[in-house]
């Protein structure tokens, strides 16, 4: 009963460095090209893996090289990959060029990830049952979000959902959920259909509707943290960002260590957003991931 269950998405990023993009027909001779381990889902495992926690992940790769990549990359940082799905599918892959001036244009084909079902969600009921949190993303199908998180309430395991990318959920989820940390643009689609206009209306709107926890990230300004009748600013280091890239990854990851470790919320919060701050000054989506020693020994 004490291990995280993630449930999300894999992908392969495959990043062309180049000085600009090319026009409609043309063809032009890149700099550099990657091929990065990425999904929000993978990252968050990752995360939690290369901290040190126990983490199980669920999720849909097809069977080719970049499945096969991406899960020897996630059982290297001690992820549980036995409940990852191998399906007649192409593994989700990012297309991503980045610029000179760190512009990005990413094209994503989600592949098996789009395949992740509910009825597969019920082939691993009991990883669900036995985990003490479940955290989750929002890039495999809004249908195996939902019911995911009703299984989780069924069986009392905790539930993080980092909302990306946003769309509305049934209202009558929200109780469902511990902890729900999305950026403020996230927050906006979220009650997109519902007429709150600050952001303050929108969060007591949530918590009206049963959200434990809210934790706005605010990149470099760190994490404010809302329940019922209060809120915290957890401000964060000053650290030069090189790549904010899984930044929201690492500090989903970091959070639900910290929370399966049966630290307090301050504790896990400035944890968060010390992992979340060394991941920013580092290239990549996974290879960005501090270990726990890294984080322990991050001054300030
Ligand atoms: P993602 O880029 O993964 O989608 P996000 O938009 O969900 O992330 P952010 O709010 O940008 O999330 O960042 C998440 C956390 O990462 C922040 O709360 C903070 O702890 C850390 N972080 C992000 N950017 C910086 C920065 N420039 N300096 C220090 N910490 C940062």
């Amino acid at each position: 009963m004490d291990n995280i269950l993630v449930v999300g998405s894999m992908n392969m990023d495959l990043v062309v460095n180049t000085n600009r993009v090319p026009d409609k027909g043309e063809t032009i001779i890149g700099k550099s090209f990657e091929q990065v381990p990425g999904g929000k889902g993978a990252n968050q495992a990752a995360a939690v893996g290369k901290l040190g926690g126990r983490v199980s992940f669920v999720s849909a790769c097809g069977k080719d090289s970049f499945g096969d990549d991406l899960l020897s990359s996630l059982q290297d940082k001690g992820v549980d990959t036995s409940s990852v799905f191998t399906l007649d599918d192409n593994t989700g892959i990012a297309a991503i060029t980045v610029e000179e001036d760190g512009d990005n244009r990413i094209i994503v084909v989600q592949g098996a990830n789009a395949s992740l079902s509910p009825e597969m969600i019920d082939q691993v009921e009991g990883k669900i049952k036995e985990a003490a949190y479940l955290l989750l993303q929002m890039e495999i199908p809004l249908a195996t979000v939902i019911h995911t998180i009703e299984l989780a309430d069924f069986y009392q395991t905790r539930v993080i959902l980092d909302p990306a990318p946003a769309q509305g959920l049934p209202r009558e989820i929200y109780s469902k959920i511990d902890y729900l940390l999305p950026n403020s643009g996230e927050l906006a689609l979220l009650l997109e259909e519902y007429d709150l206009r600050d952001e303050e209306d929108k969060i007591e709107q949530l918590l009206d509707w049963g959200v434990k926890n809210i934790l706005i990230t605010k990149g470099s300004e760190g994490v404010t943290l809302y329940h019922k009748g209060s809120q915290q600013v957890y401000p964060t280091l000053k650290v030069k960002a090189v790549d904010t890239t899984a930044a929201g990854d690492t500090f989903a990851g970091a959070l639900a260590f910290g929370l399966q470790k049966g630290w307090d919320i301050d504790r896990c919060i400035s944890f968060g957003n010390r992992a979340a701050a060394i991941s920013v000054t580092r290239p990549g989506a996974q290879s960005s991931i501090p270990s726990f020693a890294e984080v322990e020994n991050m001054k300030g």
